[in-house]
């Protein structure tokens, strides 16, 4: 009788550990679509308030859209320093289920995978997030600083998650630093283990050229065409050289890939780094995108019958700038290099993201990234690296907090799946990732 109540208490007391828990609000947050648009992201802030509520922590649902809500919670550290954020956001991009060879909500476990619309942008994110903030609530440690978790909607479209935070309720998130997506992990072929940390962003610059001519009979050739004009300015702004420009990030983002086997061809080249700009860029494209603004045309819009020649003819860029150039300074480089009056540079309408200097990297917290890494693994590399891709901690860099791409997450699909179809996460990786979420909060949170 007694064995058998010892045997029952023990069952009892059991606590789920970190890496279960983070699976369990993994699986179930894959499976509230919050495919944007719409996005109906308070499914998933309502889903985390009532988990957190279970363990005693506070929750609050903040936005401007009903449907859209954010959700803020709070653990008070009563200590000196300012607070740790930690964000990810609850919006996915949408799916195209035909392309898709299992269900896109549904968290199929498969092969040591789970797949799902948002597995690596950015439930997971959520997920350990969440399971890190009950961790710390249950087990009572004392906090040198507050630690704050965020869930925000609407990122991967018009970011109005983020922008009506810092206008409504900034002080519920203002924060010394902030841990967000886009940082990884990987291990190179030569099994080196690579930690890239994001600390910078390039600044989306949507460019309009507008080509206007005479219209005429598509019998007799004009020399002011617009479509000629048009694809003559296309063509010489692809060809064009675009200035080289380093920052705090970009220039120890060389350094450090010059370390692994390979990317030695990048040692010899980065002393005079201007010079090889070319070279390098040749070489490898990634590379080039890493220190220049860049042009992709990518939409056309001209004529309406093959005999008419249009007065207009229209061009889409899509334009990653340098967030050390302004975009003034790129549409007045543009109109140089195009040199032609029948051609109009013009901005995209709409809303700019910001453009921010890159997060430092000798802060506490790029710090406590260090110190977690190299205790598990002092071989490894830490790579601080600006990403192509705008996210959402471009608007608190612009508020001055420092914003880092946590590494934590192994690269388990190159290229990698997200915004891709069958978009999954090994299941080790995402139960070692929490772990290691936890070990960089805890060095830079917890009471010494
Ligand atoms: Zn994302």
């Amino acid at each position: 009788m007694r064995i058998f109540a010892l045997f029952l208490l023990a069952i009892v007391v059991r606590a789920e550990t970190l890496a279960d828990r983070t699976q369990r609000y993994f699986v179930d947050l894959i499976k509230l679509n919050t495919s944007n648009a719409p996005g109906n992201e308070t499914l998933v802030a309502k889903y985390i308030q009532a988990e957190l509520g279970k363990e005693g922590i506070a929750a609050e649902l903040l936005g401007g859209d009903p449907q859209r809500l954010n959700v803020v919670a709070r653990l008070a550290g009563g200590g000196p320093q300012r607070p740790l954020l930690m964000m990810a956001h609850s919006d996915v991009v949408p799916v195209e289920p035909k392309l898709w060879t299992v269900p896109a909500f549904d968290a199929l476990e498969k092969n040591g995978f789970i797949y799902g619309r948002g597995a690596v942008d950015t439930k997971a994110l959520v997920a350990a997030e969440m399971a890190v903030l009950v961790e710390l609530k249950q087990r009572g440690v004392k906090l040198n600083r507050d630690v704050i978790f965020l869930s925000e909607a609407d990122e991967e479209a018009g970011s109005t998650g983020i922008q009506w935070l810092i206008r409504n309720a900034w002080g519920k998130i203002d924060a010394e630093f902030c841990l967000n997506e886009a940082g990884g992990r990987e291990v190179t072929a030569g099994g080196v283990e690579v930690y890239n940390v994001q600390t910078s962003e390039k600044v989306p610059t949507r460019v309009i050229l507008v080509a206007r001519g005479s219209a005429g009979h598509g019998s007799l050739p004009r020399k002011d065409n617009a479509v000629a004009h048009l694809s003559d300015a296309i063509s010489k702004l692809t060809r064009a050289y675009m200035p080289v420009q380093l920052n705090t990030t970009t220039r120890r983002y060389f350094t450090e890939l010059a370390k692994l086997e390979e990317y030695k061809w990048l040692g010899p080249l980065l002393g005079k780094f201007e010079a090889n700009a070319n070279e390098i860029g040749d070489k490898d494209g990634e590379l080039d995108a890493m220190f220049r603004t860049t042009v992709s045309p990518t939409m056309l819009r001209a004529g309406m019958k093959v005999n008419v020649i249009p007065n207009q003819a229209e061009a889409q860029l899509d334009v990653r700038r340098l967030p050390g150039e302004t975009k003034e300074e790129v549409y007045e480089r543009f109109r140089k290099i195009i040199n032609d009056p029948a051609i109009e540079v013009l901005p995209e309408p709409g809303q700019d993201m910001p453009a921010t200097e890159p997060s430092s990297l000798t802060t506490d917290l790029y710090k406590a990234m260090e110190v977690v890494i190299r205790r598990k693994n002092p071989k490894a590399v830490i790579i601080p690296y600006m990403s192509r891709g705008a996210t959402d901690g471009a608007f608190l860099r612009a508020k001055g907090m420092a914003v880092y791409g946590v590494p934590v997450f192994l690269r388990d699909d190159k290229p990698g799946r997200a915004h891709g179809n069958d978009e999954r996460i090994r299941v080790s990786t995402l139960r070692e990732g929490a772990a290691m979420l936890m070990q960089v909060v805890e060095e830079i949170a917890l009471a010494k």
